[in-house]
């Protein structure tokens, strides 16, 4: 059977489906009558002996796949299981509230967490996530729910999900998950990016998929044309194995470009950047040969774990990218941008109605000033090693630009007092992702150093066209004329008041796109680093001369598929 969903990550992959299901666990508070009372606790009992034979083994299996020390992880899970505090206080309160023993299990490891959370030490931090994970097992066995979690891949799979989040993303081993495709999510959800720049074939948006496919089945995953076939025939999977390679061999011709200039035939130097997520992108960012960093998303150094990084941390995380790229290649540090898809589950923030229009990012910032201080202490410290520029995310109004500056400014004031080390220069731009500050550049031009165009964003505010939903995911259009008015009016306010303009949304490293880019004049464009060798490639046969008279052909047409197309006939020929 054949499904279609939307293309987020290139490549094939084929392999078994491992399913995940939902782990929201909804647990109800009733009361049990005396007599069932032991029937209860022996239902406890019943769920601690499953979930510890259910830990055995998946133990016993990552012990060989993965190795003995990354095996432990379940041991210490085995532990939580058997210790009696734990167990005992479960008990108990099942026979003093005489509740039933799912609301026991949720409310005693509520308890146990609240206890953890007020100790400031790592260990214990680590523990409260084996407690979480140990009592949703608990839970699942009890409410009869599938136990399947991300820990238990042991081995090459393909992953089918109804929707990964961003930090689920960021824990994926690239070894274990070869192919993701998810029920909901657009091409520019953060874990189709993500799953972009770990090179995992990926499709996204393929409707009802956890009722057409069970675990264990053969899919293959065709992440270019964003399609999936479960169990094929014989025939279909040689034909998948060999465009697999071909894909392969593909990829590996276009390294020979790695140490080549991304230079038009007619001699313009184009800059080819990329976007990272944490420093183990950066060194992929290096690999694909990408001249600098022009998007460092920071939120994944918050993400998937108990609680804020430190400065010291986050300093080594920047100065470690820095380093990779030297003194003369730029480094764009974006300070956090959570909210939307993004969540830090240990800031308990406000469930929102709209999260894409709420209190995100700078927003956030400004009302945490504590975050914002200890991130700007650590980049500004990381500025004195290299060429590190600082981005605001979701900036809306100049007001909110001034003040992130007030913020920036006394931090900067603060080092100096203390004899810290930093580049005094260090440029500060924004990201243009507001329709509002699109339509305003020429304003925003005159207070920062550069402009970075986030069309992820900026293209499902300017459409109203949620970029997580697959059903309209038809009116989230980068080819869409009042986008590309938007881009090149920023681009022409920015170089007006000499300002360079940056984008560094998906649409950057899209190869139907770069055309119309290069010709309205845009000074850099950073993508996965995936992207950048293809992009490259398409640099050098590409004049400046006709890219110029693509935008302009394409600024008269007003139909988005049709310009795609003009687009992708004209670099045809
Ligand atoms: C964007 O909005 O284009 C962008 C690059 O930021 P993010 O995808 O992280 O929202
Ligand atoms: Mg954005």
């Amino acid at each position: 059977m054949e499904y279609t969903g939307i293309s987020a990550a290139s490549g094939y992959a084929l392999g078994p489906a491992f399913l995940l299901q939902d782990r929201q666990i909804q647990v109800l508070k009733s009361e049990v009558t005396k007599e069932n009372l032991d029937s209860e606790i022996l239902r406890f009992e019943e769920a601690l002996r499953k979930a510890a034979q259910d830990l055995e083994e998946i133990k016993e299996r990552a012990r060989q796949t993965i190795g003995s020390e990354e095996a432990e992880i379940f041991t210490a899970h085995i532990l939580v299981l058997q210790d009696p505090e734990y167990s005992g206080a479960i008990k108990d309160m099942i026979r003093s509230e005489a509740r039933n023993v799912e609301w026991a299990v949720q409310a005693v490891t509520d308890q146990f967490l609240e206890l953890f959370a007020s100790m400031d030490n790592d260990y214990i931090r680590e523990r409260a996530a084996d407690l979480r994970d140990v009592s949703s097992r608990l839970l699942r066995h009890l409410l009869g729910i599938s136990t399947q979690s991300l820990s238990e891949i042991t081995e090459k799979v393909i992953l089918v999900a109804y929707d990964l989040t961003p930090s689920d993303t960021a824990q994926l081993d690239r070894d274990k998950v070869v192919g993701i495709v998810t029920n909901i999510g657009g091409r520019t959800s953060h874990s189709a990016i993500m799953a972009r720049s770990m090179e995992i074939p990926a499709v996204v948006g393929v409707q009802d998929i956890m009722e057409k496919i069970k675990s264990g089945e053969f899919v293959i995953v065709d992440g270019s044309e964003g399609k999936i076939i479960v169990n094929p025939t014989e025939d279909l999977i040689q034909l998948y194995k060999e465009k697999q390679l071909s894909y392969e061999a593909q990829r590996e011709e276009l390294k020979k470009l790695v140490q080549l200039p991304s230079m038009t035939p007619d001699g313009i130097q184009v800059e080819l950047i990329a976007n990272i997520g944490n420093p183990k992108d950066g060194l992929a960012a290096v690999e694909n040969g990408a001249e600098g960093i022009g998007l460092y998303r920071t939120e994944f150094l918050y993400m998937g774990r108990e609680a804020l990084p430190s400065e010291e941390e986050q300093f080594e995380a920047y100065k470690s990218v820095t380093e990779m790229f030297g003194r003369e290649h730029p480094v764009v540090i974006r300070s956090l941008d959570i909210g939307g898809d993004k969540e830090l589950p240990y800031l308990d923030m406000p469930k929102e109605m709209n999260p894409f229009l709420g209190y995100r990012a700078i927003r956030l910032c400004l009302d945490r000033t504590d975050i914002f201080r200890t991130q700007l202490r650590a980049i500004l410290r990381a500025s004195a090693y290299g060429n590190i520029k600082l981005m605001y995310p979701m900036i809306a109004t100049l007001e909110e630009l001034r003040k992130a500056n007030k913020v920036l400014e006394t931090v900067k004031q603060e080092l100096l007092a203390e004899a810290i080390p930093f580049n005094k220069g260090m440029e500060v731009g924004i990201m243009v992702e507001i329709p509002a500050v699109a339509v305003m550049a020429d304003r925003f031009a005159r207070e920062v150093d550069f402009f970075s165009i986030g069309t992820n964003d900026l293209i499902q505010y300017t459409m109203a066209a949620d970029r997580m939903n697959e059903t309209v995911s038809y009116l989230y259009q980068p080819f869409n004329l009042a986008v590309l008015r938007l881009i090149r009016s920023v681009i022409e306010s920015a170089h007006k008041e000499g300002k360079r303009v940056a984008m560094c949304g998906e649409m950057a490293g899209d190869l139907t796109a770069l055309p119309i880019l290069l010709g309205l004049g845009l000074d850099e464009f950073s993508m996965s680093a995936s992207s950048v060798l293809l992009a490259r490639a398409l640099v050098r046969q590409l004049t400046m001369k006709k890219a110029r008279s693509i935008a302009e052909a394409v600024l008269e047409m007003d139909n988005p598929l049709e310009i795609e197309n003009f687009v992708k006939q004209e670099m045809q020929c």
